[in-house]
């Protein structure tokens, strides 16, 4: 188990969005009371489990992980009925009627009202949920500016998630490779596009989870003795337009949702586990 040398290691840790869910003024008072030992990591809600675990050696706690999360969910309902939804909707590219916000979630409508209520046509899940919500609240509007970077260059990213690969990349291919109708499933049931191969990929599909946070997905197929790969791309500007803790909740989301759409098809749960 790493041991964070300092106050400002176990800050770099943090979403540094000062929001004081935690009870201290700021993230980096947190810091250091973590490292007087008088705070626990856990306390930060923002706070990814797998840092939470790998820093702390406490295996993750699944009940609480989710009542964290659940929380953090409310709260950010809270936050959105003192928002000027109608104002919000011009940033996030939204449209704004009867008293909703509604944005277009992988092409369908995902809406919160003035109160902080979600309505969709779809399920609500919590990893997509939070990151809506997140958008809207804190998501700058930058225009998307058609530079693709992986999830480590974006700010903040290998530093807080470096399980990204793991949790996102190495799952997605493991279904890519046996669920062959993975990238018309991207196009024709989540609304994507099949872009002009990037990278020198096989296959390039952009997803749009949230309008001004597209997803470009490239695949590699095996090749000479090569194993096939997979990287997820995203746009420069997402860590603008949502917090680097939500685009890896999309990200994992993402792959979770392939997983259990494969496993729908007939492919065993075993079929994608190392
Ligand atoms: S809850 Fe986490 S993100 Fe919020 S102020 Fe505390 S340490 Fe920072």
């Amino acid at each position: 188990m790493p041991q964070p040398k300092n106050a400002m290691e176990i800050f770099q840790l943090l979403d540094k969005s000062n929001c004081r869910e935690c009870g201290e003024k700021t993230c980096l008072a947190f810091a250091g009371a973590v490292f007087k030992g008088k705070r626990q990591l856990k306390e930060c809600p923002r706070l990814d489990p797998e840092i939470i675990e790998r820093f702390s050696g406490e295996p993750e706690d699944q009940n609480a992980a989710e009542q964290n999360r659940d929380a953090y969910l409310e709260k950010l309902k809270n936050e959105i009925a003192n928002l000027d939804l109608a104002q919000a909707a011009k940033r996030v590219e939204g449209q704004f009627s009867d008293d909703k916000l509604t944005l277009k979630v992988l092409g369908k409508n995902f809406s919160v009202n003035t109160k902080g209520n979600l309505s969709t046509d779809i399920h609500i899940n919590p990893w997509v949920a939070i990151p809506f919500l997140t958008y809207i609240l804190y998501g700058k509007g930058v225009p998307v500016s058609g530079n693709w970077v992986s999830f480590r260059e974006l700010k903040d990213g290998k530093e807080r998630y470096p399980l990204f690969q793991k949790r996102c990349e190495e799952p997605l291919k493991r279904v890519a490779d046996n669920y062959t109708d993975l990238f018309d499933d991207m196009v024709h049931v989540l609304s994507g596009k099949q872009v002009e191969e990037q990278f020198e990929s096989d296959i390039s599909v952009v997803l749009h989870p949230l309008p001004k946070v597209p997803v470009m997905v490239c695949y590699w197929l095996p090749e000479e003795g090569l194993e096939s790969s997979i990287n997820v791309f995203f746009d420069q500007t997402a860590d603008k337009n949502l917090d680097i803790g939500s685009v890896f909740t999309l990200g994992v989301g993402l792959t979770q949702m392939f997983e259990k759409i494969a496993q729908r098809h007939g492919f065993p749960e075993s079929a994608f586990s190392q």
